[in-house]
């Protein structure tokens, strides 16, 4: 199953194979400004060693997927679409790390769905805005729907459901 994995995820990343690890993609990443996040060093692993060490050495959810590396890449590769198609690797080969995140992440966007809201509306956030002053937030029928659909558009929906038969 990882053989088919990584074959597609060569396929989705453009021309990984071509990485000859220059590191440009590094020069301008907030992530490595920040943290021991490094895109070339990912590269060159996922090059010659397993999915599974990637997962055990890298901390692959440090990536804000600003798409800056892919500007920078002299050979057109495309490292943030290649970690986002990582981190759904590591949803189908049930990474334990990855299933964790994943976990979050979908009820984060579940709520946004549904409200319209980033931010769950708790008792005691809204009793911290009343006190404060801050008038209590609401989302309109219409602005709701518009949410809805962006979900449904752009597939995130989907994506959503497939990550949660695997999670
Ligand atoms: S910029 Fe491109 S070729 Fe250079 S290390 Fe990064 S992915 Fe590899
Ligand atoms: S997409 Fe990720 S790896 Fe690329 S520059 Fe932004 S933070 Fe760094």
């Amino acid at each position: 199953m990882e053989r088919a994995i990584k074959e597609d995820l060569r396929k989705r990343a453009g021309n990984i194979e071509t990485c000859y690890q220059c590191g440009m993609c590094v020069g301008d990443c907030p992530a490595a400004r920040f943290s021991n996040f490094n895109i070339r060093r990912i590269v060159g692993r996922f090059l010659l060693c397993s999915l599974g060490d990637i997962f055990e050495r890298e901390n692959i959810w440090d990536c804000l997927l600003c798409f800056e590396c892919a500007m920078k890449c002299p050979r057109s590769i495309n490292p943030a679409l290649f970690i986002i198609n990582l981190r759904y690797a590591g949803v189908l080969l049930q990474d334990i790390n990855t299933l964790l995140k994943m976990s979050k992440i979908i009820k984060f966007a579940e709520n946004i769905m549904e409200t319209g809201l980033s931010v769950p509306l708790t008792d005691n956030l809204i009793n911290l805005q009343r006190e404060v002053g801050i008038p209590p937030r609401s989302v309109s029928e219409d602005a709701l729907r518009d949410v809805k659909r962006i979900f449904e558009k752009s597939e995130a929906l989907e994506y959503m459901k497939k990550v949660s038969r695997n999670v």
